[in-house]
């Protein structure tokens, strides 16, 4: 069996997956608050822990890894977007609002990661379904001394629980001087967190031993962890700006509620998507979403591809020049294999070079290359790129119709140059001029196109099976540009 090595950004090193159970492999990846659109960044986790459930699947079974991911759908910023609405004049109870925006989001959510190319989890819970199982948790946080009720509010008592701080690697009195913490008069340590607050008013809130109240977000994760893995289980995801505090409370709160359990084995963070050196962020209003894009015309294979590009646990930028590279080199890979069909999920020759470089901490971006070097090979090459989520029956339908292919030179590098995807686009272009000129019988653009491709360097053949373009010797990519 294949051996996966995972960085644990808990022991700072990477290390050997042992599952707890091979027949059941668990992961747990912090999903969502869905009250807006995701953005690109919000992106990343979906994608790089998509790749890691691909992996555990084929190592494993598909029938053998349970994959978590929750819907956050009771939060402040979903109350605010919910009463900006009801103050602009919408009639309809607070309550209603919120319902259709959450409903909305999580719609929205499922199209545009689908469209990545991301498997959806085996489980997507939503906080406000297991609220019983949140409110168990914290009584019995209480009962064991961990957590205190004040002012209609309980506080997870950090003091309580020595390990706080180790995921992060810093002491609590560091963490105090560092993080902006609330400082209430009802509680008892700055840092002691929010495990359940009043609600007041309107306010989505729910019944409990404290009133009538709602969850605060730490406490979501470890309860819907709990429910549907169990007290351990192998893998908890999210991004790095999630260590802490969401983490660290998370681990808190649940290794203390069920001590009989380690929680999550291995805790794997994906680094930031950055705009000009800083964090993608909807507060930092530097964002634009995965619909922004796919409405762009940008294929959705193709974000998944850039963020592909860079391995996980750096940060990276999202940038025009990827974005050709991706489109470049996947359309090369759709020629290859145009007339193939595509092995069963279960039963292909995957390929060793392609499996070691994800089993080594997902090296996504090893693993592209050496998917590149499997062009000889079409049939693997498919069947491969398909493991990573690539050439889905979707992308590769209707993408296909020119399918003549541009014969470029024999390159073994990581991808083709830039410039060949502006030949894709002018065969395609070509092609078109010529079914219309074939019912107009005015060859005029044809031939004016034909031109200046050969201007540029290019052979231009044409045939009734299609149009193939060769770039010579003296292709001048520049000229093309011009074209465009
Ligand atoms: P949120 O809805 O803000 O809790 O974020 C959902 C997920 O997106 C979490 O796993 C975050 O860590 C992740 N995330 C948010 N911003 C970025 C970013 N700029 N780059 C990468 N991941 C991000
Ligand atoms: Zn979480």
């Amino acid at each position: 069996m294949t051996d996966i090595q995972l960085y644990n950004t808990r022991t700072r090193q990477k290390q050997r997956l042992e599952p707890l159970d091979p027949a059941n492999v668990r992961m747990y990846v912090c999903g969502p608050t869905v009250y807006d659109r995701a953005h690109l960044g919000n992106a990343r986790p979906v994608v790089v822990f998509d790749v890691l459930y691909r992996l555990l699947r084929h190592v494993y079974g598909a029938d053998h890894v349970t994959y978590v991911r929750n819907f956050t759908d009771v939060d402040d910023k979903i109350n605010a977007a919910a009463l900006a609405r009801k103050q602009a004049g919408d009639p309809r109870p607070l309550e209603e609002l919120i319902r259709e925006r959450t409903e909305e989001t999580i719609g929205w959510y499922h199209a545009d990661m689908d469209a990545l190319g991301a498997l959806r989890p085996g489980q997507e819970p939503r906080a406000t379904e297991f609220i019983g199982a949140m409110i168990a948790m914290i009584e019995d946080l209480i009962a064991k001394g961990h957590a205190y009720a004040a002012e209609g509010h309980v506080l997870f008592r950090v003091r309580s629980y020595k390990d706080y701080g180790a995921l992060s690697g810093r002491s609590v009195d560091d963490m105090i001087a560092g993080a902006r913490v609330e400082v209430a008069p009802f509680k008892e340590d700055p840092m002691d967190f929010v495990l359940w607050k009043p609600s007041d008013g309107d306010l989505p809130g729910w019944d409990s031993p404290w009133g009538r109240g709602r969850p605060g977000w730490h406490i979501e994760c470890s309860a819907m962890s709990y429910e549907l893995l169990g007290p351990s289980f192998d893998i908890h995801g999210g991004g790095i700006d999630l260590q802490f505090p969401h983490h660290e409370n998370e681990i808190a709160q649940s290794c203390c509620a069920h001590p009989e359990g380690d929680f999550a084995k291995v805790w794997m963070h994906n680094e930031m998507l950055l705009v000009e050196g800083k964090k993608m962020s909807k507060s930092l209003g530097n964002f634009f979403t995965v619909r922004d894009l796919l409405d762009q015309g940008v294929p959705g294979e193709v974000i998944r591809f850039v963020l592909l590009m860079t391995h996980y646990r750096k940060p990276m930028d999202w940038t025009a020049d990827k974005v050709r590279l991706a489109e470049n080199t996947l359309e090369r890979w759709r020629t290859f294999t145009a007339n193939l069909e595509p092995s069963p999920e279960n039963d292909f020759e995957a390929d060793p070079s392609v499996i070691e470089a994800l089993a080594d901490d997902l090296n996504t971006h090893l693993a592209i290359s050496k998917l590149n070097a499997l062009k000889s090979e079409p049939q693997k090459l498919l069947d491969n790129a398909r493991l990573l989520g690539f050439l889905s029956d979707e992308s590769r339908r209707g993408k296909m119709v020119h399918a003549i292919p541009v014969s470029v030179g024999g390159e073994d590098d990581l991808f083709w140059g830039n410039d060949y995807i502006l030949l894709y686009k002018m065969r395609d272009r070509l092609v078109e001029l010529r079914n219309s000129a074939m019912e107009t019988k005015d060859f005029f653009e044809v031939d004016r196109l034909k031109a200046l491709l050969i201007g540029a360097g290019v052979e231009v053949r044409m045939s009734k099976a299609g149009v193939e373009l060769v770039p010579g010797a003296g292709f001048d990519p520049a000229r093309l540009e011009a074209l465009e």
